[in-house]
């Protein structure tokens, strides 16, 4: 660890490397430790919503009279971020319009200059830390290669006035460690606000079945028990969405973290059943025109993926449903890919400002989803939160007020009775 904390201690787990145990017991919603951020970044399109310092939420935030991109609370917010702020806030101004390195791009330039600014002994075993994750440049394929170029020529093009920038190989391996070890930072309805390094945390080993949560308190990451865990129980998160079946979780895993899980439910396959499910008819279906429609809707997700920055709203929304309608024919409505298109067309329905459309989906995702998901889960507490926000906005009080409560049994939990996220939530209920 970093430092110690109080009841946790860094150990080395069977098949996995360097993890992190408990040394006493932790009830459910128990906050193991908080982790401050050691680099991180504001998304460049929450600019104007959240304080690029503190990442808190308000109206009325001071913009930078420089560059007049950058907000903050106050003068002194301004000043803490000044070291960060200074290797965009001219180049900002130089490049106008064309100024767009990735969030990649903008990340690691920050990690660059703290490695270079920040010279105690701390800060070089955090990075050290980062460092410590294997490094698997030699092993990823072309597509991930090529938008690590991407990412490094971004940094090059923005940031060379204000940084050295390491040599290729070295920039490349940082690149891909921050790939694995980034966190994004994500607000009570799972909408993306930044990205940020926090090395306590990326001590913590993957698991379908995860021990804690990670939720965000500022630029801070909190760590709660979602189950009860007694001394020596290893703390697990997940790093990725575990609502889909065994295959896809491991090779999405493989993807991106380079191992394969060995959970008990990748070993048992508990769920995968009823996240396949099937529609009921007289005469079961054939095995083959299952698995031809599993390839469709993986197909059908990559592709839905990659237009979702060149196509229209309303071609998306297209395109959900014409997959929707043929998945429809093989799949139930519980079935995980339709839940996925459904939730990609709720998302679309919102962008449009199409609240019905949006409760339409959400009614449909959700009871899935509290099946399908563990019993604490933001995935499930975020759709609660949007369809009563929903209904709220559209005068149904009590199916709001009834969706709002259930999103807020599951984040006292998460992010703990005293998370502003909860406060604001308390008030929206009482409202009414
Ligand atoms: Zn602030
Ligand atoms: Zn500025
Ligand atoms: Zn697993």
């Amino acid at each position: 660890m970093t430092g110690s904390i109080e009841g946790l201690e860094r150990f080395d787990s069977p098949g996995k490397g360097r993890g992190l145990r408990v040394t006493r017991a932790f009830k459910v919603g128990e906050l193991l430790f908080s982790s401050p951020a050691y680099c991180y970044v504001l998304s460049a399109k929450e600019r104007g919503c959240y304080c690029e310092f503190c990442f808190n939420r308000k109206e009325g935030l001071a913009r930078c009279g420089k560059c007049k991109k950058a907000f903050y609370c106050n003068a002194k917010c301004q000043k803490g971020d000044w070291a960060m702020h200074k290797l965009e806030c001219s180049a900002m101004l130089a490049f106008g319009e064309n100024w767009c390195p990735s969030e990649m791009s903008r990340l690691v330039a920050r990690i660059l200059a703290k490695k270079k600014t920040q010279k105690e002994r701390c800060v070089s075993e955090k990075l050290l830390l980062i460092g410590d994750v294997q490094s698997h440049v030699e092993d990823e394929d072309n597509e991930r290669r090529e938008m690590n170029e991407a990412d490094l020529a971004g940094l090059h093009r923005f940031y060379s006035k204000h940084l050295e920038v390491p040599e290729h190989k070295d920039l490349l391996t940082l690149f891909s460690q921050v790939a694995c070890n980034g966190f994004t930072i994500e607000d009570d309805e799972l909408s993306h606000m930044g990205t940020a390094i926090y090395p306590d945390v990326a001590l913590i080993n993957h698991s379908c079945l995860p021990s804690v949560i990670v939720t965000y308190k500022g630029t801070s990451a909190e760590i709660r028990a979602v189950q009860d865990m007694k001394p020596g129980d290893e703390v697990l998160i997940s790093y990725i969405d575990i609502l889909y079946p065994t295959d896809d979780r491991n090779s999405r895993l493989r993807e991106n973290y380079y191992f394969s899980c060995e959970c008990q439910e990748c070993k048992s396959k508990s769920k995968d059943k009823a996240k396949m499910k099937v529609r009921k008819r007289r005469d079961p279906i054939e095995p083959d025109v299952i698995s031809n429609m599993v390839r469709y809707a993986r197909k059908a997700i990559r592709e839905f993926r990659t237009s979702k920055h060149i196509k229209t709203p309303s071609e998306l929304l297209e395109m959900c449903e014409q997959s929707l309608e043929e998945m429809g024919t093989i799949f139930d409505d519980a079935n995980v890919y339709m839940l996925h298109m459904m939730y990609q067309a709720m998302g679309v329905c919102l962008y449009m400002e199409d609240p019905e459309g949006a409760i339409k989906y959400g009614e449909k995702i959700i009871k899935p989803y509290s099946r399908l998901y563990p019993p604490y889960s933001l995935n499930v507490s975020s759709m609660y939160l949007k369809l009563g926000r929903l209904y709220m906005g559209l005068e149904k009080h009590s199916a709001g007020v009834s969706a709002l409560k259930k999103a807020m049994a599951v984040m006292e939990v998460a992010h703990g009775k005293d998370h502003s996220y909860v406060a604001e939530l308390r008030k929206e209920i009482a409202q009414k």
